[in-house]
């Protein structure tokens, strides 16, 4: 009897090994197609790329781990276990919220010590609070898992939940649900920051983005041990580990087309063959530069650049000749004199405000492995304006901006910071820009309004090219840890449609 001949595999083409392009790679790859993963930076991980000196390992973004479980189905595709490759931590409280008067709040997982605090401050907020933990259950139970993971590829999809946003009160922002649920104006700011960190301005997000609440409460929050760079090379060897390709170094300058199909790229120079291409570069930088050949990509870049953009960050990596001070938590909020009005600033304003307010980062308390012995190692985020809400000149800026953040640590959290300095380097909006090539030297990509989500995205296939694919902050559900690796389950769901593969291997 003859055998039916087994057809090749399908070939793709991964552009960018952020946190979406390596699970998008992952699940590609999973599924049976033969999967090339193409890289500029030396090393995996994007926004999640890790820094090195003299013994210091700084993580360069993602810090907070939500969803574990997003991340644990990419190895459960191929009936693999995340804890062979990565080591997830709890870390509580999830944060330490400080403010400048020397109030202090535990944002914590452990219920009645949250309820505790709160009663303490606000004995009224407790029910509001209570009404608004059951709000933002309701959200994750109808928002997460049934929107974030699927493509709206059309209007019907948008049409279709309409309902539901309209009676989770989708269109108002985040600090205005929370507000109306809780009155003290601590309060408020410690249950609506979330969205910053994933660009979102707490004061115009939707407040769908309030489920973060949920996800942080009954998901926990996690460190990988040894940093998210352990996280970044646990996905690329489960990546190898099922025969993809990672390729560093390669900068893609084109994707080649004939007609309106995608037939491969260009990277250094090299053409590379391909069924399907996926970008999870920079959207904008996708369009304008990579298709620049194409009149889709003039077409598209122009109305990429008419949407609104997340803002910008300084962050500062550092290392220190000391262990960590006596009471420093693992993740500090350090807010500062203003919050709405600090925040439009950043959103809106031409210029650089006096004040800030801070994400303070400190692995060393929970994994000693990031310093040398004896050291510690941190980095301190301050959220400004990107390139187009601000045309700041960050050469001459960023180093009196950096020496003022750390003073205000020294002074503040850090006390002998200053004295024991012995590693930094810092980031501006300029390094996002021309390091991840990021529009605007924007950190975040595509700002997370409701005029801008799901079928109001950048969608996760090409309007036009049918095989051209993206993933990644840009397109939908958005920016963050579980929003990327969603969004690469979005899109290797379309793909294993349009490529009749198993849809089992997009289901985990
Ligand atoms: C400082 C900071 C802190 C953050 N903290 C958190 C956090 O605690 N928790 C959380 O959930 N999220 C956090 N985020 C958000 C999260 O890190 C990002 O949303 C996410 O990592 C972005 O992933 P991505 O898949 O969009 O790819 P990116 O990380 O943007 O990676 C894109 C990749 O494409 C590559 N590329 C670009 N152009 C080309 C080209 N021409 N050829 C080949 N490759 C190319 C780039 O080099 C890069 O590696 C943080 C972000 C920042 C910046």
């Amino acid at each position: 009897m003859n055998a039916t001949p087994k057809s090749e595999p399908k070939k793709a083409i991964v552009i960018g090994a952020g946190l979406g392009g390596l699970a998008l790679a992952i699940r590609l790859q999973s599924a049976g197609m033969q999967t090339v993963l193409l890289e500029r930076r030396d090393k995996p991980g994007g926004r999640a790329y890790v820094y090195e000196d003299q013994g210091f390992k700084f993580d360069g973004g993602p810090t907070v781990i939500t969803d574990p479980d997003c991340l644990k189905a990419l190895w459960a595709l191929s009936g693999r276990d995340i804890a062979d490759y990565v080591d997830l931590l709890p870390v509580d409280p999830f944060y330490q919220l400080c403010w400048e008067d020397g109030d202090k709040f535990d944002y914590t997982g452990v219920e009645e010590r949250l309820h505790k605090q709160i009663e303490e401050r606000s004995p009224s907020d407790l029910k509001g609070y209570k009404k608004f933990l059951a709000y933002s259950r309701e959200l994750y139970r109808v928002g997460y898992h049934p929107l974030c993971t699927k493509p709206f590829l059309n209007f019907w999809s948008m049409v279709k939940i309409m309902p539901t946003l309209a009676r989770l009160q989708a269109n108002r922002s985040v600090y205005g649900k929370v507000a109306s649920y809780i009155k003290d104006e601590k309060l408020r700011q410690a249950f609506s920051f979330h969205s910053l960190l994933v660009g979102g301005n707490p004061f115009d997000t939707s407040a769908i983005y309030a489920l973060i609440h949920a996800l942080e409460k009954d998901g926990g929050v996690w460190f990988a041990r040894g940093g998210t760079g352990a996280l970044v090379r646990g996905m690329q060897k489960l990546f190898e580990d099922l025969g993809g390709e990672a390729r560093m170094s390669e900068n893609v300058e084109q994707i080649v087309m004939d007609g309106d199909r995608a037939t491969g790229v260009v990277s250094n120079g090299v053409r590379y063959d391909a069924d399907m291409v996926a970008s999870n570069a920079d959207i904008v930088h996708t369009y304008e530069k990579m298709l620049s050949g194409h009149n889709r990509g003039a077409e598209h870049t122009k109305s990429l650049k008419k949407r609104s953009y997340s803002m910008g960050l300084f962050v500062i990596y550092f290392g220190l000749d000391m262990p960590p001070p006596e009471g420093l938590e693992h993740h500090t909020i350090c807010f500062g004199p203003r919050y709405k009005e600090l925040v439009n600033e950043i959103f809106n304003t031409d210029g650089l405000a006096d004040d800030f307010s801070l994400y303070l980062h400190c692995p060393t308390v929970t994994d000693d492995s990031l310093a040398p012995e004896g050291k510690s190692a941190y980095y301190v985020l301050s959220p400004v304006p990107h390139l187009g809400t601000a045309d700041i000149n960050w050469d001459e800026v960023g180093p009196r901006y950096r020496d003022k953040i750390l003073d205000y640590l020294d002074e503040r959290y850090i006390p002998g910071l200053k004295d024991n300095l012995v590693s930094h380097r810092y980031m501006s909006p300029y390094e996002f820009r021309d390091d991840l090539n990021a529009h605007l030297g924007s950190a975040f990509s595509v700002e997370p309004v409701l005029t801008q989500s799901a079928y109001f995205r950048p969608h996760n296939r090409d309007d036009k090219i049918s095989n051209l694919y993206m993933v990644g902050a840009g397109t939908h559900p958005g920016a963050g840890i579980p929003g990327v690796v969603g969004s690469a389950k979005a899109t290797a769901s379309i793909v294993l449609e349009d490529f009749n593969l198993s849809a089992e291997s997009v289901s985990v």
